[in-house]
């Protein structure tokens, strides 16, 4: 992954996590599938578990959707980037078996 993508990497997985965005709206022609594949896995998987939202990561709350979205990018940035990075590699890894 290149510098300048980390940004749009962590917006995209806030916004599916936040519910802003559908995991399965969410296209860009310019990453390789495995690394969008790993965006949509990892922004549902920090969605919160019921309608009041707290954080998947660290328990804080309850935030709005549009709060969520802001603290994940502001509080969560280095760690979201981490997960993706980690989910990008297992699916690379099982891709060339
Ligand atoms: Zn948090």
């Amino acid at each position: 992954m290149r510098i300048g993508f980390e940004e749009k990497i962590v917006d995209a997985v806030a916004r599916i996590a936040a519910g802003l965005l559908e995991p399965e709206d969410y296209s860009v022609t310019l990453l390789a599938d495995h690394v969008v594949d790993s965006i949509r896995i990892v922004g549902t998987r920090l969605r919160p578990r019921s309608s009041t939202i707290y954080c998947a990561l660290c328990g804080r709350g309850p935030f709005t959707r549009k709060g969520y979205y802001l603290h994940l990018v502001r509080v969560h940035y280095s760690e979201i980037l981490h997960l993706v990075r980690e989910e990008a590699e297992r699916a690379g890894r099982a891709s060339k078996l």
